[in-house]
């Protein structure tokens, strides 16, 4: 089976320019177990292009030798609204600039409109489920007319992944320790065989699962979002997806790339999509910790910000993570406003050092395995 090239074209929003999503396929459409993979939602965040960028060789050679057994999508650079925001020498890519949402925000909750066509035909037949399941939300999302570009992106990327077994969407942090986010049901399974063939350093999990309407959210979030509503019927976690922070925006090298894209493939055949042995499974870096247990610094004033840690350095409750600057303050040390974690953990995500701060920002993530007093009821999304 050729490996298909594909093109979304995106409705034009302004006289004279257009923009379209390279995708692609290997193997055969409809094969199981199918992996939808795509990188660069945020589009200044490339370091899953240069994972992908890696594995596609890959994946045409193991198409050569007739060892893709089940089905795979890869988009490299999902996002071409944000990769066109170059501003004055910087590229933005993280916001679309006309709705002013956040890219990996507001993506489509299926779970009303698969409710309404499929309710009264559940069962405790859990493979006839999941098949009427997955063709009723392809069906809601053929019958939506997207008004503009970036809702078009939406719909047609959904149309890839929603009805895979795995979603993986690729991302990074701007200066981070390799890690995931996922939903507590996968621990055991899923989440916990990317997590050790990835040797990501934290994994972070949602309890029960994500209720945001991130894209990994809203693929492996209709299952139970579905399951609450249909006590009475067997619907499986049918998709597992989760978040990869691939370490830091800057971090993008061909020796990074070539073992990002080597652990991705060994996961493939582990999954059982393409052909091979995967040997023993490596052993997992670190605990799975909640997302009740995230302490999220933010600057308590305006300067500028050092950090005292690298990312991926062990904390203790009240050790100095960073600082923020004051630049006119002339007291030296008193010019200084320490930030300390308030959890015992690890620090897997900050800002670059010399950045400005500003009331609010978010400074750093730390993963810690006890839920947070002060984290109750919070987004763990606030950038
Ligand atoms: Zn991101």
């Amino acid at each position: 089976m050729p490996v298909s090239k594909n093109k979304i074209r995106l409705p034009s929003m302004t006289p004279g320019t257009a923009r379209s999503i390279a995708w692609l396929r290997f193997g055969r459409a409809g094969a199981r177990p199918k992996v939808y993979i795509q990188a660069a939602i945020h589009a200044n965040e490339l370091p899953g292009a240069m994972a992908l960028h890696h594995l596609m060789p890959m994946l045409v050679q193991a198409d050569r030798a007739r060892r893709i057994k089940g089905e795979i999508i890869v988009v490299p650079t999902v996002n071409p609204i944000g990769q066109s925001q170059l501003v004055g020498n910087s590229h933005l890519g993280r916001y679309d600039l006309l709705s002013r949402d956040n890219f990996n925000r507001n993506w489509l909750d299926l779970s009303g409109a698969v409710a309404l066509q499929v309710g009264d035909k559940l069962s405790r037949d859990t493979a006839a489920n999941v098949d009427l399941i997955r063709k009723a939300a392809l069906a809601a999302l053929k019958a939506m007319k997207p008004a503009n570009e970036l809702q078009t992106m939406r719909v047609e990327i959904m149309k890839l992944a929603i009805d895979a077994d795995v979603v993986l969407d690729l991302h990074c942090d701007m200066d981070a320790a390799l890690h995931l986010f996922t939903a507590a049901p996968d621990l055991k399974g899923a989440a916990q065989e990317v997590a050790a063939e990835l040797g990501v350093q934290a994994t972070l999990y949602n309890e029960p699962f994500a209720e945001s309407l991130t894209f990994s959210g809203v693929n492996g979030g209709l299952w139970p979002r579905l399951a609450a509503r249909f006590p009475g019927a067997a619907i499986p976690q049918a998709c597992f997806s989760c978040t990869v922070e691939l370490r830091s925006q800057h971090q993008v090298s061909d020796a990074l790339g070539a073992s990002d894209g080597a652990n991705l493939y060994r996961y493939l055949v582990r999954r059982g999509v393409l052909a091979g042995r995967s040997g023993p499974l490596p052993r997992l870096k670190s605990a799975p910790t909640p997302i009740s247990g995230m302490d999220v610094g933010y600057c308590p004033v305006a300067g500028f910000i050092v950090y005292r840690l690298a990312a991926g350095a062990k904390v203790q409750r009240g050790d100095v993570v960073c600082e923020i600057i004051d630049p006119a303050d002339p007291r030296g040390p008193k010019a200084r406003k320490p930030m300390r974690s308030r959890t015992d953990g690890m620090l897997f995500s900050r800002k670059r050092d010399g950045g400005l701060a500003w009331p609010g920002m978010v400074a750093y993530r730390i993963a810690g395995a006890k839920p947070l007093a002060h984290r109750k009821g919070m987004s763990g999304l606030d950038d």
